[in-house]
């Protein structure tokens, strides 16, 4: 198949051609023509399927087609993404995409200030690329104007579900008019995920281009057991013997995400670490850096490192397993894009063995695992626990499902049930 059957015009046919994509991917086979109709989709698609491009381009065509007449400029297309990397990104696609458009878009996540913000909503824009926080701020001061959506796309619906954004999700279609066009995409379609669609969307085509919770099948998958305190050793090791160029590694915390970009740092490996905790201009500086090739090793957070687009990475790492399965599927994710091969590996220690038999299942299967030479585990070693208890049940006593405290939530999410305006929030 080939994008011209899709029904997209000639100007969005070029800037595909222009992006070098020889044919549309399968969630942009399906999708992209089910949007064009105008009807609602869920798409259960992770990042790497093409996805961005599969609502960006058919959204654009239907933008460009129902031009109203005269008059101000309103918001006509409003897309909700969980993190801030994401709506930067999401809105470069829009860009490349629709560069030759005469549409305009504003991107809105906090961290920056608002007036600038303002002033380019002041201006008129077509289309909102949006954090449900911030937005739910510009909606609170009345410096946006959500009356004249037409379509309301949902990028990383189970994400934004993960990190507490419910309310503020419910919020913002209740400020979106009722006959509008919305489109879901979640990696994954669970439980709570259909819930919220179906109260959202109205007899959606459904859309699933991989089996359910099944990880990428041209990542070649590993697990390294090591003991605990080898972890890092082993993985300069893996990193200098495989002369890897660029590698995506992932810690549970913050603080943990620092100290191994400082550690691998010292070991002579140009390191940078990205999490919630850092001001946007240093995450935006070391992703650049990372896409250049100046830093070989970005260690990333869960909730950081969601949804970046970066082009062929090769190599990712599980330095520590997830606390939720589901986001072993969402860090894999990374590798492998677009029908390129790709590896991730996990380093995995006595301590983890319960985190991997949750990953085991999801996936249905169990992982190949092989040990280093040199890094061979302890046998003696005995497992500790991951998480520390919390002090008291008061601001971050609650625990998550998994046993994992509220307060190792990733960063940058709301709490369920957080008022907009407190500082925890990512948006
Ligand atoms: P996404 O899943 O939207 O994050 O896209 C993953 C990557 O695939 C991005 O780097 C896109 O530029 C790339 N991509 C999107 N559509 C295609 C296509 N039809 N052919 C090849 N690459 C694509």
């Amino acid at each position: 198949m080939s994008f011209d059957s899709l029904g997209l015009s000639a100007v969005l046919l070029r800037a595909v051609a222009e992006q070098g994509y020889s044919k549309p991917t399968p969630v942009q086979a399906q999708a992209i023509p089910a949007i064009l109709q105008g009807g609602d989709v869920m798409a259960a698609a992770q990042t790497g399927t093409g996805k961005t491009a599969g609502f960006t381009l058919p959204m654009l065509e239907r933008l460009s087609q129902n031009r109203p007449e005269g008059g101000r400029r309103r918001v006509r297309a409003l897309i909700l993404t969980p993190t801030r990397e994401l709506a930067a990104q999401v809105r470069d696609s829009v860009k490349t995409y629709g560069g030759k458009l005469p549409l305009k878009t504003a991107v809105i996540f906090g961290g920056v200030g608002m007036n600038p913000q303002i002033q380019t909503l002041r201006r008129g824009v077509d289309i909102v690329v949006a954090t449900p926080g911030r937005l739910l701020d510009h909606m609170g001061q009345g410096t946006v104007d959500l009356s004249g959506v037409e379509m309301l796309v949902l990028d990383e619906a189970d994400r934004m579900l993960d990190m507490g954004f419910i309310r503020d999700i419910r919020r913002v279609i209740a400020a979106v008019p009722k006959q509008r066009q919305t489109l879901m995409f979640s990696a994954t379609f669970s439980k709570e995920i259909r819930q919220l669609a179906e109260g959202m969307l109205r007899n959606p085509t459904q859309i699933e281009v991989a089996a359910r919770n099944t990880a990428a099948e041209n990542v070649n998958q590993r697990v390294h057991p090591v003991s605990r305190g080898e972890k890092r050793a082993l993985l300069s090791n893996l990193i200098q013997d495989g002369d890897w160029r660029q590698v995506l590694v992932f810690t549970r915390t913050k603080h943990g995400a620092d100290r191994l970009a400082r550690q691998l740092d010292q070991d002579g490996l140009s390191s940078a670490a990205i999490h919630g905790n850092k001001s946007q201009s240093a995450r935006t500086k070391a992703l650049a850096q990372f896409k250049q090739g100046r830093v070989r090793v970005l260690v990333a957070t869960d909730i950081a490192a969601r949804g970046l687009d970066i082009d062929q990475l090769p190599h990712v790492v599980n330095y520590e397993l997830p606390n939720v399965p589901e986001d072993y599927v969402h860090r894999i994710g990374r590798t492998g894009r677009a029908g390129r091969g790709g590896e991730a590996l996990s380093l995995v220690c006595v301590d983890e063995h319960k985190l991997l038999d949750g990953i085991h299942k999801l996936l249905k299967r169990p992982i190949d695992q092989h040990i280093v030479p040199g890094f061979e585990p302890d046998p003696s070693e005995r497992p500790q626990p991951l998480f520390k208890k919390p002090a008291g049940r008061g601001a971050g006593g609650g625990r998550r499902p998994n046993g994992a405290p509220a307060g190792n939530r990733p960063q940058g999410g709301r709490r369920r049930g957080g008022r907009p305006g407190q500082s925890a929030r990512q948006g």
